[in-house]
């Protein structure tokens, strides 16, 4: 019998194909005390080989699904497996105690790891410490004769259905062969969601209980538009299906009939639609899309892409790929922002009750400065090759963003002290994500070129709900009187000082937003290369006289559903 499930539509598409479900595997095993030695190191070696063998398989799916540097991390678990000293360490306690070679295992491993862990100045060691885990658990799973998902293997059709993805389980996906996922938890404005739509995969997170609805092997549509799926679709769902991706992909390609065609309102009132990006590759989709800019490069994917700090070299090649990429259209790259939901195994940070509240973003960069010093330097480089602006994410405080500049124009004149060609005109400007600066919106405009409104903080900021967390999803209300507020005040102010105004929150792509914001006067729109023509379709139908009335009507309004309905009275009277 089929069963639907219900969640929120993270990206658009719909798929079907067979269940893939990630689930952590239980590695519990007893401490044996007088283990037969010679059996205990036999078939430790056999589930050393069946490991490296794993590992060798990984490597080569990572190498050709992401690229040689990115696979180089297999190459370290594999000599972790290969080194002597780990491999004598674990068979001598296997003679010497006469235990299982579980417990070896995991005794050495965590001896490796505490020593690794507790080199506080040395951010590469402190990557081993992770590498050893992974090793460990892989091994481990072997001897328990436990099957351990390993979503970058997967070579068919599969949707993936798993209680939460990471970002870097994200980046991980082959989207040749994962032609969906649904997830437990998780929001729509969540790291991996925001991912999925980068990589253009229908997906449906917080659906609740995907995981235990639904077993390996199971059919699974996935319908990314509506935010739902149905498990083991009978004739008459998959009919619907068929027809509903039809319909879609006939939208697409009327939509694609305006990917030269510029962004004008009907009155001929001209915005920019830009992309957001997390990696050089995307580019490729922001071209094919019609984008007229990047409007945030999550810089921090670089980061977490990466076994250790990416050096000022290669930071400066990814960077200047993406100027040089968007050939003189304007790429605005944030800086770092670490923390929150995103983390990197090399730089441990405290561990904190409320994360998104705590030591993040900005918030490292100026603390850490030696780190944001060295993505400053490979940014004002590669603003030779094109139209490059920089912004700062999460400022709450006039102060930050001075001192945040302070630390750019220092590196900037060295720079051009030591002869290094630089851009011209590197614009400066922040993250508008916090609600109290967006309060002095007036004062910050005086020090800022631009401000880019990050929707998905400042939603969760103001309704002091949790962005990830499925069950206060209903109070991500980006139509709410209140929240259009801030925004009105940060444009007005911005204007006022003749700066310009863009957003990259995902509202910036959102087709009940997309009219008021129009009629507020905001610039520049950034959002999933994917949403970038649906939404030129839409503004080429509206004329901003008549929206500047429902921005005011919005503005004054009392919920959220009243602004939805005055939208939705607007567009039908307006055919
Ligand atoms: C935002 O907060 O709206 C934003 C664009 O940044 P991120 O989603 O990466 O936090
Ligand atoms: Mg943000």
């Amino acid at each position: 019998m089929s069963v639907k499930l219900k969640g929120i539509a993270a990206s658009n598409g719909i798929s079907i194909a067979t269940a893939y479900v990630l689930t952590e595997p239980n590695l519990k095993f007893d401490r044996i005390s007088n283990a037969n030695c010679k059996n205990e190191k036999l078939r430790f070696s056999k589930a050393l080989e069946k490991s490296k063998q794993d590992l060798a398989l990984i490597k080569k799916h990572a190498e050709e699904n992401m690229g040689e540097e990115e696979a180089q991390v297999f190459e370290a678990h594999i000599a972790i497996l290969n080194d002597p000293e780990f491999i004598g360490t674990i068979e001598n306690e296997i003679d010497n105690d006469k235990v299982n070679s579980e417990q070896a295992l995991s005794d050495v491993s965590n001896k490796f790891i505490s020593i690794f862990e507790a080199m506080d100045d040395n951010e590469y060691m402190k990557g081993r410490a992770a590498d050893v885990r992974d090793v460990c658990k892989r091994v481990l799973s072997h001897l328990l004769g436990v099957s351990l998902p390993t979503p970058s293997l997967i070579d068919k059709e599969s949707i993936i259905v798993s209680h939460d993805l990471t970002p870097s389980d994200t980046a991980q996906l082959n989207k040749n062969y994962v032609k969906g996922f649904i997830t437990d938890i998780g929001g729509r404005t969540s790291h991996s969601a925001i991912m999925s739509r980068t990589l253009e995969i229908p997906a449906v997170v917080g659906s609740e209980d995907a995981t235990s609805k639904i077993k390996n092997g199971d059919t699974v549509i996935i319908d990314g538009i509506n935010g739902m799926a149905i498990v083991n679709p009978n004739e008459d769902d998959v009919e619907k299906f068929q027809k509903a991706k039809r319909q879609f992909e006939n939208r697409l390609k009327e939509w694609a009939k305006l990917k030269d065609a510029p962004s004008l309102s009907l009155n001929g009132e001209q915005f920019t639609i830009g992309a957001n990006i997390g990696t050089p590759d995307d580019v490729k989709s922001v071209i094919d899309n019609g984008g007229e800019a990047v409007g945030l490069m999550r810089s921090e994917f670089l980061y977490m892409d990466s076994n250790e700090l990416p050096t000022e070299d290669e930071q400066f090649e990814a960077y200047k790929k993406v100027v040089s990429g968007m050939n003189g259209k304007q790429v605005v790259i944030r800086t770092m922002d670490i923390g929150g939901d995103k983390h990197l195994p090399y730089l441990p940070l405290p561990e904190e009750m409320n994360p998104f509240l705590g030591y993040r973003a900005i918030r490292i960069s100026l603390d850490r400065q030696e780190i944001f010093r060295t993505q400053l330097r490979a940014l004002i480089r590669a603003s030779e090759f094109g139209k490059l602006a920089i912004m700062f994410p999460m400022i709450a405080t006039v102060d930050e963003f001075k001192q945040a500049k302070k630390i750019f124009e220092e590196e900037k004149s060295k720079l051009i002290e030591q002869m290094v060609p630089v851009g011209a005109n590197i614009e400066v400007g922040m993250m508008m994500e916090i609600p109290a600066a967006a309060m002095i919106a007036d004062k910050l405009a005086k020090y800022v070129d631009f401000f880019s409104i990050g929707t998905n903080d400042l939603i969760q900021y103001s309704f002091a709900a949790d962005r990830g967390n499925e069950r206060v999803s209903y109070l991500y209300q980006p139509y709410n009187p209140s929240l259009l507020r801030l925004i009105k005040n940060t444009i007005k102010y911005a204007h006022k000082e003749g700066k310009w105004v863009g957003m990259c929150g995902e509202m910036a792509g959102d087709q009940v937003a997309v009219p008021i914001l129009m009629g507020m006067g905001l610039d520049e729109f950034s959002m999933s290369a994917t949403s970038i023509l649906q939404t030129r379709s839409l503004m080429r139908k509206l004329d901003t006289k008549k929206l500047s009335e429902l921005a005011n009507s919005a503005l004054n309004a009392e919920t959220n559903d009243d602004v939805i309905k005055l939208v939705k009275e607007f567009t039908q009277h307006n055919k």
